[in-house]
């Protein structure tokens, strides 16, 4: 019988994510050497302070902050310390020294992915980040390889946990987003700044991941529109519930064709309503998932933990299995395709339904004269619902108007806003929101 092979693995980082997968390469030895044709040894660990408190029990002797040497004598490496530099160096390095990477590292690949995929396409290693998108859930490697002999047309994800809680909250208890905020913060699901989630820039990072991989060209962050949930109020999302609407943020990348049949990708990041029986509606709290669409497999859902530190790992482990697999058979790393070169279209020429929120006066002819300046914007109107409201001290009555629109281009749509805005029967424009699966 031949000697099974043993493959050094440098871990990078040892905090919520490092020291899980630690642990599991030390306790499930044995299982990983049977699934991967060869022994993972953990060869050292780099952090910053060898003496921090960690989650896991593990060998001091493991520990170095000297991450540079690690890296160059290992055959893998994980890369989980965060942030972009000296991540991105080390990296580089264990590329060029012929090593697999795997890393959960969204913001560097979003930041400066192309330069860290070429390099491996040239070294002939495999770079793999699972962990990167929606933590848990097994996304990447569906798109890029069980998806491979289909066109994707469609992917929206929520894949930020912490916009997820608190735009839940705010569903199910009415809160406002800074209640809803302190809230996520208290029970862990936020961090102290949380500018990262509510901004939208996390999610922006992943959906240039899914975009990249979904449409086979290389997207960066500068091609996404990025809109947190910060002007999200109690308002807008009681006013969609009523409509059976819920609003959700989500990361969008889909293919739209224009009149002369020019294809582009639109790559974008903003709270949508959601019809309440969409299967994205029902992610609740802080979970995650991303639904699919492609012409011929049809409709497809990933739905799962998306953050922590022991769910994160199993993405870790699944990567680093399969690195190991191909560096025990040979041949080149598994690469991905970039030959779709479809341009990033801005967030004018994108195309979506809305959901517009009107308090108008009470009056006859209101509808009809705002079903005018729809039609003269060529925005063509679905639902329309009122309802009248009385003040009771005033005795005044007043209209509240739902709108969803048909698909309509976001310059069509503004334009059409800005000349309701300017009718004299228009207290106030209450809601704009984009709307998916109607
Ligand atoms: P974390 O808890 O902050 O841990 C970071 C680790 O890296 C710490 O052990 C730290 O060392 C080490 N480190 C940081 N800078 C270093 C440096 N300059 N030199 C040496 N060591 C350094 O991070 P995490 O939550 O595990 O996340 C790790 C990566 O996974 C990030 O890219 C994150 O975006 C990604 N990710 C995380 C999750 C999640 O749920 N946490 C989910 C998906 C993806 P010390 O311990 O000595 O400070």
């Amino acid at each position: 019988m031949s000697e099974v092979r043993t493959l050094k693995v440098a871990l990078l980082g040892c905090g919520n994510v490092g020291a899980q997968v630690a642990r599991i390469l030390i306790d499930d030895a044995d299982a990983l050497a049977a699934r991967s044709g060869a022994r993972l040894e953990l060869s050292g660990i780099a952090v910053r302070t060898i003496d921090a408190p960690r989650d896991v029990e593990l060998p001091r002797e493991l520990f170095t902050t000297d991450a540079d040497t690690l890296v160059k004598d290992a055959d893998l490496v994980i890369e989980l310390m965060g942030g972009i530099e000296p991540a991105r160096s080390l990296i580089l390095t264990a590329i060029q020294n012929g090593a697999c990477v795997v890393t959960g590292n969204k913001a560097l690949l979003a930041q400066d992915g192309p330069t860290l995929y070429e390099e491996a396409d040239k070294a002939g290693v495999q770079l793999s980040y699972e962990a990167a998108v929606a933590g848990a859930i097994p996304i990447l490697r569906p798109i890029r390889d069980s998806l491979s002999g289909d066109r994707i047309t469609r992917v929206l994800g929520i894949v930020n946990g912490t916009t997820n809680f608190i735009l839940d909250q705010m569903d199910s208890t009415g809160a406002q987003f800074a209640d809803a905020l302190a809230e996520a913060q208290r029970l862990g699901y936020a961090e102290a700044d949380p500018t990262a989630d509510v901004e939208g820039h996390d999610a922006a990072a992943k959906a240039a991941i899914l975009a990249s991989l979904s449409f086979h060209t290389r997207f960066s962050l500068d091609d996404v529109y990025c809109e947190g949930i910060t002007q999200v109020s109690a308002a807008d999302i009681a006013s969609a519930k009523e409509a059976g609407f819920v609003i959700k943020l989500l990361a969008i990348a889909e293919k739209l064709v224009d009149a002369d049949g020019g294809e582009g990708i639109s790559v974008r990041v903003h709270p949508t309503l959601l019809p309440r029986e969409h299967p994205l509606a029902a992610v609740r709290g802080a979970f995650n998932a991303v639904f699919i669409e492609a012409e011929n497999a049809g409709e497809l859902m990933f739905y799962g933990q998306g953050a922590g530190g022991t769910p994160t790992a199993s993405a870790v482990l699944g990567d680093l299995v399969s690195a190991a697999r191909r560096l025990v058979l040979g041949g080149p790393g598994r690469t991905e395709t970039t030959t779709g070169h479809v341009p990033a279209l801005a967030i004018d020429a994108s195309n979506t339904s809305y959901y517009i929120g009107l308090d108008v006066a009470d009056q006859t002819g209101v509808l009809a004269r705002i079903a005018h300046i729809f039609a003269e914007h060529g925005v063509s109107i679905e639902i329309m619902r009122q309802t009248i409201h009385r003040d009771a001290a005033s005795n005044v009555e007043s209209a509240e108007l739902k709108i969803v629109t048909h698909r309509a281009s976001e310059a069509s749509l503004a334009a059409t806003v800005e000349a309701v805005k300017g009718l004299d029967v228009i207290n106030s424009v209450t809601s704009v929101l984009r709307v998916e699966g109607v």
